[in-house]
């Protein structure tokens, strides 16, 4: 704990409010702090003296370095009351080394984790709806047949008021129940109303102790074959013993704000509900107990990537000059007339370049708005500054589309390589040459370009395909290779507003919300593969217009297993159907050189129909072709589906996009292909998707650098997203440092997270 606090917040206050003034007067300031810090903090005081005395011009990451490092040690983590739940769950009776080891299964190992574990249902031992409770003693059991000469046991029970209700059992054994039913006790049958013979029963009754019967029964998910009752115990064992170190996790006013229970009477409406309705609203994650653990969870989250968002922001970057004037001569290589959005968003981007801060902007459209050119365009404009630009994709296929868009486009007037893993040794070596000298201004590749150690002589933009935060991973390598240029970022999956700020919080977003002009929307159909007759006639007509189609199959080749329509055995039925001449064949398995050759045919209208698998998801641009049919579309996923459907409607002409699926669609299946015929907007079927799939598999959380969700669900909590983004936001703007009393809670929590190794801050 350092003495001189509030000085040392006084100045962080500063530093945060002009950041460039810090930057350029670091010694100043580093001598200031390093009289305050005195000798309480040894490690960063070396690391402040080392700065000072050094004769090089300390990086803004180092300095930033040094203000969060500052931050935290003006807080005293190991006073925090937080940790005190972080105790092992052996110390609750009962819970030795064995049941520790099977609630590790499950994450459980603290206190806390118990705590946190909630029910996702209740069950409510009482007289309601179909439910039916009856406490009566035994008075008869025996074997009987029905009318229709099924074996059941019967057990009847009768109660003070000689009502009598039976219970019934179709699946029995001599030891269940006859064996534990004793004549003339009493007991609590519950389940099922029913009626046999004219009389109450229950089939397949459960049996309650008399402490369970009127009683709300929280059900926990647990590890195969962990009793119910005995984890209830447990959680009863923590209210009991622990509850007093429960801490409040939000702000007071954050509470009140919403109506929202504070953490110890939350927790305990959720795992013991006094009330029915109460239990079912927090089943349903509509009540405010609940609610307040959604809250908690996204607000946290949101508070961590808009701090990470502002320090981004304050890393010194390039000032690139904008010459207006200049970019005129660019309108020359355009074929086109840029649409109203992507003037928007390269005035956006332009305005980030211009400025010192590190631009992290991600341009966000759907397929074929034309966000390629607008990241060109911005390239341009680096290349005008002289620097160079890398241009980075997630595969192969779509780094060589990159690269031959822009030759086709700009032709030799700007210095444009590709490398990818199919380029000599030989060649790449002469390549890394050229780039090192700066004798290239556009690198074009993979992913494996940053990996592969390629040095820029002076790299002042890196473009990035985004594929579900791959793209800010890239970001980090290119930092910690000592890069520091602009970030900009291509969604390849365009996501909703609220969605992007959940996951890309840190950055800012720009978005083509329109398509070329003159593009109709395509006609989306669904058909069985027992109209495929139709299907193929009608593929034959548009084809007589002069017009071309793709076929597209989920695999290469037949598998025995799998009853898949392969492409290559559908070629000989197309090509039987259409003329050979007509037809040809693309896969992933041939030569990149026999793709090319296909590929430039179709495009040539040398041949009028591809058969080909997913290997065209990608880039492919063929205007001319205005048909797309999917064989076995149940089988794609919904982004696949779009992508797929981006490859026709690329011109005036009006384009189709024919689904066709088997007999074994799923439920799913059917799902994804209704969508598909309802909706055109690929925002809208991210939305979809995301719904269908969870968050967790459509974003592969795991990957992101993102925390999973324990509570949330941001498809069905938009709304408490979006008003803990704005509460973030609302902090971050006015008490960056969170020195304001009222947000002690909040920095207590965030830099136990950061401690914990959640550090949403080490992501990029
Ligand atoms: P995205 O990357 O967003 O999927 P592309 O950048 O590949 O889309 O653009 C799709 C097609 O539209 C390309 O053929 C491109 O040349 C063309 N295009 C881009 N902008 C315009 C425009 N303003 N007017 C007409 N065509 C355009
Ligand atoms: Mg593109």
């Amino acid at each position: 704990m350092l003495e001189n606090k509030s000085d040392l917040l006084k100045i962080l206050n500063l530093i945060k409010k002009d950041i460039n003034n810090f930057y350029k007067n670091h010694k100043n300031y580093l001598n200031k702090i390093l009289k305050l810090i005195g000798n309480n903090n040894l490690t960063l005081k070396s690391l402040i003296k080392d700065l000072i005395e050094s004769d090089k011009l300390p990086s803004s990451e180092e300095l930033n370095h040094i203000i969060y490092q500052l931050t935290l040690s003006l807080y005293d983590i190991s006073k925090f009351q937080l940790n005190s739940l972080k105790i092992p769950v052996t110390n609750i009776e009962g819970i030795g080394e064995k049941i520790a080891k099977t609630l590790k299964k499950i994450n459980i190992e603290t206190i806390e984790d118990i705590f946190y574990h909630f029910p996702y249902r209740y069950e409510y031992y009482s007289n309601y709806g179909n439910n039916f409770l009856f406490c009566g003693r035994l008075i008869n059991k025996e074997v009987i047949y029905t009318k229709y000469h099924k074996r059941i046991f019967c057990a009847t029970f009768e109660n003070e008021n000689k009502e009598i209700t039976l219970g019934i059992w179709f699946n029995f054994t001599k030891e269940y129940p006859s064996a534990v039913l004793q004549l003339n006790k009493k007991y609590n049958i519950f389940g099922k109303k029913t009626v046999f013979n004219g009389l109450n029963a229950i089939t397949h009754p459960i049996f309650l102790s008399d402490y369970e019967v009127n009683k709300i029964y929280p059900i926990y998910s647990l590890p195969a074959k962990f009793s119910n009752k005995k984890f209830i115990k447990y959680v009863s064992s923590c209210f009991k013993n622990y509850f007093n170190n429960l801490v409040e996790t939000l702000p007071a006013y954050i509470l009140l704000k919403y109506n929202y229970p504070d953490i110890k009477s939350a927790l305990k409406s959720i795992h013991f509900p006094q009330d029915i309705k109460d239990a079912r609203k927090i089943e349903l994650k509509r009540h405010p107990a609940i609610e307040r653990f959604i809250y908690e969870e996204l607000f946290y989250l949101q508070l961590g990537l808009l701090n990470h968002k502002s320090i981004l922001k304050n890393i010194a970057g390039i000032k690139f000059n904008i010459d207006l004037s200049k970019l005129e001569e660019i309108k020359e290589y355009l074929p086109f007339k840029l649409t109203k959005s992507q003037k928007r968003v390269l005035a956006e981007i332009f305005n980030d370049m211009s400025k010192i801060n590190q631009m992290n902007r991600l341009i966000q459209g759907d397929v074929g708005s034309g966000k390629t050119i607008v990241a060109f365009i911005s390239g341009i404009v680096a290349v005008y500054n002289g620097y160079q630009v890398a241009v980075i994709a997630p595969t192969e296929v779509l780094a060589e589309q990159h690269f031959v868009n822009f030759v086709k486009l700009f032709g030799s007037k700007f210095r444009a390589v590709l490398i990818t893993g199919s380029t000599s040794k030989r060649e790449k070596d002469f390549i890394k040459e050229l780039i090192v000298k700066g004798e290239v201004d556009f690198v074009f590749g993979t992913h494996a370009l940053i990996q592969d150690g390629v040095k820029f002589h002076k790299l002042g933009l890196a473009i990035i395909d985004e594929q579900h935060r791959f793209g800010v991973i890239q970001r980090k390598l290119l930092i910690e290779k000592g890069y520091n240029p602009d970030i900009l970022l291509m969604s390849a999956t365009p996501i909703p507003r609220t969605l992007a700020l959940t996951f890309y919080g840190d950055l800012d977003i720009s978005v083509i919300d329109e398509m070329p002009p003159g593009r109709k929307p395509v006609v989306t159909k669904a058909y069985s593969e027992r109209e495929m007759d139709k299907v193929l006639q009608f593929v034959k007509d548009e084809i007589d217009k002069g017009h071309r189609a793709y076929f597209i199959y989920p695999l290469i080749d037949e598998s025995d297993k799998v009853e898949l329509k392969a492409a290559t055995v559908n070629y000989e039925r197309i090509k039987a159907f259409f003329g050979e001449d007509l037809v040809g064949l693309l896969h992933g398995k041939m030569k990149n050189d026999e793709k090319k050759e296909i590929l430039s045919k179709f495009k040539d209208g040398k041949i009028s129909v591809l058969v080909s698998t997913t290997v065209i998801e990608v880039g492919v641009d063929i205007p001319d072709a205005t048909v797309m049919i999917i064989e076995n579309a149940e089988r794609f996923g919904l982004s696949q589906l779009h992508q797929l459907r981006g490859r026709v409607g690329r011109s005036d002409l009006q384009s189709y996009c024919i689904l066709v699926y088997s007999k074994n669609i799923s439920e799913e299946g059917k799902k994804r292909i209704n969508a598909m015929v309802k909706y055109n907007s690929g925002f809208k079927i991210s939305e979809i998707d995301l719904q269908i799939r969870g968050p967790g598999d459509f974003f592969g959380t795991k990957q992101s650098g993102l925390p999973e969700f324990k509570f949330s669900n941001i498809v069905r909590d938009v709304k408490i997203l979006q008003q803990a983004r704005n509460d973030a936001e609302e902090i971050i703007r006015s008490d960056p440092f969170l020195t304001d009393p009222k947000h002690k809670i909040i920095r207590e929590v965030l830099l136990q997270k950061w401690k914990d190794g959640i550090d949403l801050i080490k992501v990029g």
